[in-house]
């Protein structure tokens, strides 16, 4: 173990990833790999190139707090767009010499005897003093599975994996999901009215509309000249945003209220947006506004009713090798079908082996339920940080604040072990059993638990995300208790 010049690796080249090793290297910290399976950074944004693919954060509240960027086009950013400031980022911050593209990790086991971890990816074996994943929530695809999908002959993939070479034209798509990737494709797939697209929708969607805004040339040169104005713009979205989150996740009389004012712009939204009440009941939803990820999207319907988009409700029955069969409307003919049914929010690391001491898996310790301490740390992995871990503020605040806010955390802790306030940095299990505790409690105000079924859920049914407001993460997130820690 060197604690003078430690060894550290970060698990992806993501959003995280990126901004975590931009933050090392500013604290002096230069021995840094970063494993990225992709060939590219971007994590999300690389991968993600389904049409319509933007950000339901507005810009600037999307963006590194430390790189604030004038030439930002829209409100809303478009994919490629954000895609293209990480890339940017990496330049700028001079992260290309650590990053190792189109390396995968298989597995990192930690060595009791040099207290470092043993890292294995598929081309090298490395061994590093800290281990950071920055692996993502969201980037194993979930693909259900449907009785006699593997008969399906046409051409079929996940909104994460599009396939760009396909030609919709003339074919008759099918979209299964009505999520947020879902509702920023479909959109994009009617424009052509030669698509015949089917819809399968399982259960409806709250959606809010807030339309997108164009910044004009004068506005980037206002932002560049003047960074105040951004910085005012992007606390200003953070602030709204904030106050949201806490409607979702509180009880107290102002944030009842402002879910009830919530629910009431997407009702009037659907009201306003589907004139036919059967369609219009086919889209309204039965849990209550928020209970899965709210969606901010003003095209959806508007696709829904073209002449050449079809709804289907309910459940699918089965794939058969023409098309999807559904309980209600039988079978539906399809050349295309995209699954845009999301992705598995519990893989975190996964699916490489994480062994921590005494041979401990995380599947084993996670089997029974998927915790840590800090939204980051697992009692028996020593130095090993899972950023974005199980309860982090997720939902629909922006992901980079939250992560930047734990990073902060992290490299506070860094800095104890390096001045020998503690032998390695693991977490007490009574620390974590405590802050499992009060998750639970907190659990039982959250919307998320009103009973609708949700990514946000866990096996049990209990949130993944976290259950309070953005103020009591920040307070969580501000100055490591070094009691909770193990002084070893
Ligand atoms: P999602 O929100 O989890 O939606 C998945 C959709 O697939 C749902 O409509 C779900 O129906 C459906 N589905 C899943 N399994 C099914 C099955 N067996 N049969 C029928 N339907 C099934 O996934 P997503 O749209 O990819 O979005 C995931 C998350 O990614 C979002 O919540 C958000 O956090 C993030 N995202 C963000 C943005 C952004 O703008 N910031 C854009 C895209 C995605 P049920 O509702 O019935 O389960």
């Amino acid at each position: 173990m060197n604690k003078t010049n430690p060894s550290i690796i970060i698990v992806g080249a993501g959003m995280t990833g990126i901004q975590l090793a931009i933050k090392l290297k500013a604290k002096g910290f230069n021995n840094i790999i970063m494993l990225e399976k992709s060939d590219k950074v971007g994590g999300t944004w690389n991968h993600n190139t389904y049409p319509g693919i933007a950000c339901d954060v507005p810009s600037h509240a999307y963006t590194y707090s430390f790189n604030p960027n004038p030439n930002w086009s829209n409100h809303f950013p478009k994919g490629d767009e954000i895609q293209k400031y990480f890339t940017d980022t990496v330049t700028k911050y001079g992260l290309h010499q650590h990053i190792h593209t189109g390396e995968t990790l298989l597995e990192s086991i930690f060595d009791e005897e040099y207290q470092q971890w043993r890292v294995k990816t598929d081309k090298y074996d490395y061994v590093c003093d800290l281990l950071f994943f920055a692996t993502g929530i969201l980037h194993q695809p979930n693909i259900p599975q449907f009785e006699g999908m593997e008969n399906f002959s046409g051409t079929m993939f996940h909104t994460s994996q599009w396939d760009h070479d396909i030609d919709f034209s003339n074919k008759k798509v099918g979209v299964v999901g009505v999520g947020s990737s879902a509702a920023q494709c479909i959109p994009e797939l009617a424009k052509d009215q030669t698509t015949q697209l089917k819809v399968f929708q399982r259960t409806p969607q709250w959606i809010v509309e807030v339309p997108d805004k164009v910044f004009t040339v004068d506005e980037k040169h206002r932002f560049k000249t003047q960074p105040w104005r951004m910085k005012f713009v992007r606390e200003m979205a953070l602030l709204s945003y904030r106050q949201n989150t806490a409607a979702l996740t509180n009880t107290d009389w102002f944030s009842r209220l402002k879910h009830k004012i919530m629910w009431f712009l997407a009702t009037k939204n659907l009201n306003d947006s589907v004139k036919d009440p059967t369609l219009r009941a086919r889209l309204t939803p039965d849990y209550k506004f928020g209970c899965k990820r709210v969606i901010i999207n003003s095209t959806f319907y508007d696709a829904v009713q073209k002449p050449n988009v079809e709804l289907f409700t309910g459940p699918i029955d089965k794939f058969n090798k023409d098309g999807i069969v559904t309980e209600q409307a039988g079978f539906v003919d399809l050349d295309v079908i995209v699954l845009a049914t999301g992705f598995d929010p519990a893989a975190f690391m996964r699916p490489s082996t994480l062994i921590g001491r005494d041979g401990i898996s995380i599947d084993d310790v996670w089997d029974e339920k998927i915790q840590a301490y800090r939204s980051m740390f697992v009692p028996g992995f020593p130095n090993c940080f899972i950023m974005l871990g199980p309860n982090s503020p997720i939902g629909n605040y922006s992901v980079i604040e939250m992560s930047e806010k734990q990073t902060d955390y992290a490299l506070q802790l860094v800095e104890k072990w390096m001045n020998d306030e503690v032998q390695t940095i693991e977490a007490k299990p009574e620390a974590m059993a405590e802050w499992n505790a009060m998750l639970r409690e907190k659990m039982k105000d959250t919307v998320w638990v009103s009973g609708c079924q949700s990514w946000y859920l866990d096996k049990d049914g209990d949130p993944l995300a976290w259950p309070d407001s953005w103020g009591s993460w920040v307070d969580a997130m501000r100055a490591p208790n070094m009691d909770h820690f193990i002084n070893n």
